[in-house]
Parts: structure tokens; sequence; C-alpha cells
């Protein structure tokens, strides 16, 4: 996991000129979404009344802690068991730490709090241990995991002929910009999951339990939604989460607190020998801006939209900003 490197801007697409920008509309509940991202409702999201046992997911029972905080207490006792088993990283740290040491992750938890029922699982439906990585491309969501179904080759197909069975392939994906950037608001408690984290560590491993969860949910029943109650039930009882929300900073947070930049505002940036205005049309890992220009032979004008650095992003003057 190293650092990202800065790079100049570059022309995203160009089409016909958009209608007047308008700032989106936030929504005050999150869609169901891989661990959507709200650094403010995470204390507004735990449950007052404790969700009830959702249907069985098929086959043998999973071992369910008697409380949330039984099951944490579980969780803190892995996480002293992974620092053990990985000497060359610093307990607590994530710096240094290799997507086979998530696997490595993942069969700890797999054995001792799903008493391996996602290795069962997902063997029962075809599918390999899942992959892990991490990833750069997650800017508000802290964890992803993907299902891919690729048709089987020829060579799999039965003597009936019958068309082959996709082969499922799973993805595990941890948000490196969410994971390194957790404590870049030290004002505030880190919470994920609705638990507070003390370090790099509690925010990968509260991370990873999350989408565990997910995996648990989707092998079984081919749907997940962690805003619902029966995510809620096993994740509360398994890894001892008593939220879906994170509170990690996502690249928007960042650039509006370090520059009082939102979507919608106006910026100005160098490209070639110039500079550009336009108006920011997102912001991941750099901010796609909007730049609105007369059309040489005198036609309707012309949008082209630019990947820019953040750290090229010029406030203009009228940017709503902080
Ligand atoms: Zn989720």
């Amino acid at each position: 996991m190293d650092l990202p490197r800065p790079s100049v801007p570059f022309r995203l697409t160009t089409g016909a000129a958009a209608p007047p920008f308008a700032p989106p509309m936030r929504a005050i509940t999150p869609p169901a979404q891989p661990f959507p991202a709200s650094a403010r409702a995470t204390a507004a999201a735990a449950p007052t009344t404790p969700p009830a046992p959702p249907a069985p997911l098929g086959g043998d029972g999973i071992p369910l802690h008697p409380t949330p905080e039984a099951a944490h207490a579980a969780m803190a006792a892995l996480r002293e068991e992974f620092i053990r088993s990985m000497p060359r990283v610093a307990p607590g740290a994530v710096a240094g730490m290799t997507e086979s040491d998530l696997a490595r992750l993942f069969g700890m938890y797999d054995r001792q709090a799903f008493a391996g029922r996602l290795t069962r699982r997902l063997a029962e439906r075809g599918a390999a241990v899942p992959a892990f990585r991490f990833s750069r491309r997650l800017t508000s969501a802290a964890g992803r995991t993907i299902r891919r179904d690729c048709r089987a080759p020829a060579a799999d197909r039965g003597n009936d002929g019958a068309p082959p069975r996709p082969r499922e392939h799973w993805t595990i994906e941890i948000s490196v910009p969410l994971l390194l950037g957790a404590f870049d608001a030290p004002a505030t408690d880190v919470r994920v999951g609705g638990l507070v984290c003390r370090d790099l560590l509690d925010v990968l491993l509260r991370v990873f339990e999350h989408e565990l969860v997910h995996l648990l949910e989707m092998a079984h029943r081919d749907a997940t939604d962690c805003g619902g109650p029966d995510f809620h039930f096993l994740a509360s009882r398994i890894v001892g989460h008593v939220s879906h929300f994170h509170g990690l900073p996502t690249a928007r947070d960042r650039v509006h607190a370090r520059l009082g930049l939102s979507v919608g505002d106006e910026v100005a940036f160098p490209f070639r020998d110039g500079r550009l205005v336009g108006r920011i049309a997102s912001i991941r890992r750099r901010a796609t801006v909007v730049v609105e220009r007369a059309c040489p032979d005198g036609g309707p004008p012309h949008a082209t939209k630019f990947g820019v650095p953040i750290e090229l992003l010029e406030r203009v003057d009228g940017a709503q900003g902080a």
C-alpha cells in the first residue's frame, strides 16, 4: 500500500453542454449499497430494539454469541492472534500488510467466527476461496464484496450437453483511501460498524468483518442488505457490530475539510499553458470538473470533463465551500 502519485489533469470526455449544473440531493437514509458512507449517521444508526433472528441460512447453524459485546470480545481475541501471527507488521498497523495477509485473516475468521461456513458454502456453489484486494478505486464505500459469474469452458459440459454451471469468482475489496485516511479527522471517534476503532488495524478488521457477513448472506441467499434486520442480527451476534455505517472520511469529506470545496463549486486548475475554470461534478481519487467552452464555429457550447488531481484545484470566488 504505497501512496498515490500526483499527476496532471487529463481530459475525460467531450460532448454537448449539459444543462445548468445543480448540486445533487443527498439522501437522509442512504440507499442499500456496500457499506454506505455516512460520517454523521453512525451514532444514530444503533437500533433501539434487538432485531429478530433471521430465517435460517440453511444447513447447520452458525454459532451465535449471546450478545454483541460477547461477539466483539471474541473478535478482540482474534485480533491479538492475528497480530502475533504477523511479526513483521507493527501491532495495530496496516502498512506492510499484503493481500495474502487478508487471505490468512479470512481463514482465521472463517474457522473461528463462522465455523467454516464461508468456505463450505462457497465450495458447495463451486466457487473457490475469495480473492482479496486493497483497492484505490473505492472512495466512499469502505469495502465491497463482489461475485462475478464466468461461463465454464466447454470441457466442463455434462454428457447431456446441458449448459455449464457458471463459475463464480468472489472478491472482497478494502478501500485503501478510506483505510489510510481513517484518522485524518482526529477530533471525533473513528467508528466502523458502530464500534470505536483504536487504530488502523481495528478499522481494517471491522470493515473486513462487515464484508464477511455480506459474503455469508450472498452465498446462502444470493442477496444481501446491510440495512436490513437479518444482516443486522447476524452482524451483531457473529462479529459484534451494532451499525452498518462507517464514519471514515471520504474523498469528498477531505476535500471539503481541506479546501472548502464541494460538488457543484466553481474551481480553476492549470491545464497545459493556461488555466481552465469549471464546476466540480464529482470527487473521488480526482475531481471531475466540467468545463463549458464556446464552440469556435458558433455552434452550441461544449462541455468537457477533466480529471483533476485534488491538489491542483483552486477556489474561484463564489464557491460555496465551508
Ligand atoms: Zn454493507
